[in-house]
Formats: structure tokens, sequence, C-alpha cells
């Protein structure tokens, strides 16, 4: 592959590196150069090889570290000097990843090029929380929306309307910042106020943090407990189901031994 040149955009997934998929290891363990994401799960990057030359192509909320330009016009300079490239990216690199506008990019330049998918935080963070987001008898649907509904960089506009009744179980991501702005819109659009909620912070790693609540009182719980991305936030009836299991963990049984009395 490396003679010339070669990116593949991994899903990193949610932050275990357990959680990484093998396709996703091999890929690291045979990469040149490595481009990777702020939200990489730590221990993820030991599967790189020795000597492959890592860049931390990372975002901060606030301030861009490098401009997406840069990031595809670098997986293009890479590639062109026949290395083998990994693009690796937080979860999926296809959700909210802006893996796709990397990958049109590498069309448009000729660069022959993959995309290997992976855990996204969508729906593993809610499943780390013991929250299935759908359930035969409670959720038949769910949608996956960013908590970013302003960009002005595309006039896609934010249809908050569609969005609150959009389906029974909403999943949130980049949903800290603007989180009185999402719980706002959804219960003036319709969303019942009182429907569970629950906040996913740091899911599948050791500092994972969940808070549950009613919609109405989800704001101002988050903001007592200083909540800070990277968070989910799901709203809909399985939340409930989160807090059921959750309590059931929590008898002082570990999640193995819960599992072998119900399997038993
Ligand atoms: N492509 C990624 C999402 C990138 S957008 C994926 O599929 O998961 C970045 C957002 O993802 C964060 O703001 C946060 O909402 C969410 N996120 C990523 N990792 C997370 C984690 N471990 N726990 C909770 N949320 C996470």
């Amino acid at each position: 592959m490396s003679s010339s040149g070669f990116v593949s955009i991994v899903g990193a997934g949610p932050g275990d590196p357990e959680l990484l998929t093998i396709k996703a290891a091999k890929r690291l363990g045979c990469a040149d150069v490595i481009v990777h994401d702020r939200l990489i799960g730590e221990g993820i990057l030991n599967y790189c090889r020795e000597d492959a030359e890592l860049i931390d192509a990372g975002k901060t909320p606030g301030g861009h570290r490098i401009q997406q330009e840069d990031i595809n016009r670098l997986l293009v300079d890479k590639a062109r000097e026949g290395k083998f490239v990994v693009r690796l990216k937080g979860g999926d690199p296809f959700v909210f990843g802006r893996g796709a506008e990397e990958a049109l990019f590498l069309a448009s330049a000729g660069v022959p090029f993959e995309v290997i998918p992976g855990v996204s935080s969508s729906l593993a963070g809610p499943a780390a929380a013991l929250i299935p987001v759908t359930h035969r008898c409670v959720a038949r649907s769910v949608t996956i929306a960013t908590g970013h509904d302003r960009d002005n960089s595309c006039d896609k506009v934010f249809d908050w309307e569609a969005l609150a009744k959009a389906s029974d179980t909403l999943v949130f991501l980049m949903a800290v910042e603007n989180l009185e702005r999402i719980v706002s819109n959804l219960i003036s659009h319709g969303r019942n106020p009182k429907q569970l909620s629950a906040l996913v912070r740091w899911a599948t790693t050791p500092e994972q943090q969940v808070i549950f609540a009613p919609l109405q009182e989800i704001v101002h719980i988050a903001r007592s407990r200083h909540i800070t991305p990277p968070a989910v936030l799901v709203v809909g009836d399985t939340v409930e189901i989160g807090m059921e299991l959750s309590r059931a963990i929590a008898y002082g049984e570990t999640p193995e031994e819960v599992m072998h009395a119900h399997v038993a």
C-alpha cells in the first residue's frame, strides 16, 4: 500500500481502547503517519508503530488548532509522498467527524482511500450508561443530531419543529455547550418536559459520568455538577430502563455477577 500512498480513514471508537475494531488496530500497526483527533482514547496510539509519525490534528471546542483545509491538504501531501496514512477519528469517522469532507477531498485529489467504520459514541455512549436507544415496546426509532445548531459555514437550517418529534429517542452529540438551547427548543417545540433524559460524559472511559433527570431539569443538574464536554445527551422513555439497570448494578454486585445471575 505504502509505495503509491494511501489514506485509511479509521474510526477509533468512543474511548475504551478495547472498543477499537481489529481492522483499526491492524491499520494503526502498519501506518507510516497517523493524523489523529483530540478525542482519541488513551492507549489507542500504543497500537502504532514505534517509528510512525504522529500528528495531532485535534481541535479544541473554541479554537481550531489546525484548520480543516490544512488537515485535508496534509492527508493529500503525505499520501503523495508515498506514505500509508491513517486518519484516526473519534467514534465513527462518518458521524459528525467531518470524515466525509476529508473523503471527498481525497477523492477529488485522486488519492486512494478507504473508510474503516468505528463504534460511535452516539450509540456506545447511551449503551455504556445502560440506556438502550431502542426497545421493542418503548422506543422504535432513534435520531442522532448535533448540539451545534448554528454553522455559519453552510446554510443548512436546523429544523427544531421536526427534530423535537422526529423519533422516540433523541441523541445529541456536542451537547454540553448549547445544552440550554437544545432543551428549551425541544420543549418549546413539543417534547414532553417531564420525559427522562441523561447526559453521558466520557463514556466507556474510567472517567465516565452519567446524570439522569427529566428534560426540564437536566440543564440545572448538569450545570450544578459542572459537566464539561465530551458528553452525549439522550432524551426518551428508554432512559428509565437505563436508570433501572443502573440501580440493579448498584446493588453491590459486579456487572459480571449481575450478568451471571440473569443468565443462570
Ligand atoms: N465521530 C464521533 C463524534 C464526533 S463529534 C463519534 O462517532 O462518536 C464529538 C462529540 O462526540 C463530542 O462532543 C461528544 O458529544 C461525543 N463524544 C465523543 N466521545 C465521547 C465519549 N467518550 N463520551 C461521550 N461523548 C462522546
